[in-house]
């Protein structure tokens, strides 16, 4: 079979073509989340296709074209790649060890070209650049290689690791191979199948990244629909769910089930006093100081403006009652500073245990809510027990 190389390098530049034209549109309309990602790999399709067109008109265009311009377009183009996809993964360490080799290809090539011209080693230099940068494009994502990890990476994962073995392989053949080697033009095996691959490797990879994009926009609309968007907390329809599901299992297992009905104090003066963005900051800051002293199988929900319910799972009424001081006490002691103010905050808990019967939620949290008052009622700031505000009663 005898395959061109120029034939194989128009498909090639076609396809980026259309990706990039695909690329265009999808970033038009991709949420705020993605599109700096999206740009930085349409980028570096952009810098491919332009390094496409150029090798194809090796033999036509000046060599400093065609060598020197189309293989540094080619380094860069697939530092755009790994710039996407670190922006993706919120990577921020120095970019410069990608860029090095780049600018070493640049500056090789052309000593190599023009000054003592020599394609083996213009071949060991550029599989060298490549190898470089695409070592660091890989890494962020071998994390992805676990069980049911992101489709999206792994496929991205696996177009780098073959673009790797594939330019190692053609240099080697070259180095330790028969055939004297003339250039990229020559059909040798290992040229044709490098540059087979290497034209469909950008479908490969953009399909893996789109499937990224995806996977990340699906994550989000979970997210969304199951938290609060200000804290993180549960929304008040999962933490139902949650909670339901929670009690039911205690009941399976006769374990004990705790909850606690949190409300920040005079929460309404916070927002006349300080704003209502300060007070914003305060309920995260709420959130925050939850989520330290409660265990990983406990969970809040945000289940009003300035109310947090917490389920523990497995905790009797003493354990709850611990807990609920530690957080009233945590969130007490330090003051949150917002810009130059130092706004102090206080909660109000209301600890509640289910009684062995008791097969609905909404009971226990009532009663939770319950003592939630009779602990404002008491002058704000403190914990009360649901079983203690039943004996006061009565
Ligand atoms: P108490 O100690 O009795 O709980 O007094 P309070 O002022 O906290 O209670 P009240 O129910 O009168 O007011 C709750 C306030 O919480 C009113 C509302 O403006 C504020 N709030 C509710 N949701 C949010 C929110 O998402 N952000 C901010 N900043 N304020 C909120
Ligand atoms: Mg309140
Ligand atoms: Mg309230």
């Amino acid at each position: 079979m005898s395959l061109d190389v120029r034939t194989i390098a128009l498909l090639g530049s076609l396809m980026t073509a259309a990706l990039v034209l695909i690329l265009v549109v999808a970033q038009g309309r991709s949420p705020r989340l993605l599109r700096d990602s999206m740009n930085l790999w349409l980028g570096g399709l952009v810098a491919l296709l332009l390094a496409q067109v150029l090798f194809g008109l090796r033999g036509v265009a000046p060599d400093m074209l065609s060598i020197v311009v189309a293989n540094t377009l080619m380094a860069a183009a697939f530092v755009g790649l790994a710039l996407a996809v670190r922006r993706f993964l919120a990577i921020t360490s120095r970019t410069w060890p990608l860029w090095l080799p780049v600018a070493l290809i640049a500056v090789l090539m052309y000593v190599f070209s023009a000054l003592l011209p020599s394609y083996l080693v213009r071949l060991c230099v550029v599989t060298g650049g490549m190898v470089w940068v695409l070592a660091l494009f890989l890494r962020p994502l071998v994390g992805s290689l676990r069980r049911a990890g992101p489709v999206g990476q792994q496929v991205v994962l696996l177009s780098v690791v073959i673009a790797i073995v594939t330019l190692l392989v053609r240099m080697l053949a070259f180095v330790f191979g028969t055939a004297t080697p003339v250039g990229l033009l020559d059909g040798t095996l290992a040229n044709t199948a490098t540059l087979t691959y290497l034209s469909i490797a950008p479908l490969l990879a953009t399909v893996g990244f789109l499937l990224m994009c995806n996977e990340r926009l699906m994550d989000e609309m979970v997210r969304l629909s199951t938290l609060d968007a200000l804290t993180g907390a549960y929304s008040r329809r999962a933490l139902t769910d949650l909670s339901e599901r929670a009690l039911a299992e205690a009941r399976r297992y006769r374990r004990p089930l705790s909850v606690l009905m949190i409300d920040a104090d005079h929460f309404k003066q916070v927002n006349d006093t300080y704003g209502h963005n300060a007070g914003d900051a305060v309920l995260l800051e709420i959130m925050t100081r939850l989520k330290a002293t409660l265990r990983a199988e406990d969970f809040v929900g945000r289940i009003g403006g300035e109310e947090f319910l917490v389920v523990l799972p497995a905790t009797p009424e003493e354990e709850a009652m611990r807990v609920a001081l530690r957080i009233r006490e945590r969130i007490a002691e330090q003051t949150l500073l917002y810009g130059r103010e130092e706004i102090p905050f206080t909660v109000s808990i209301g600890v509640a245990e289910r009684d062995p019967g008791e097969a609905n939620i909404d009971l226990l949290v009532k009663r939770a809510d319950d003592a939630m008052y009779a602990a404002k009622r008491a002058g704000r700031n403190r914990v009360l027990a649901a079983s203690a505000v039943a004996a006061a009663a009565g």
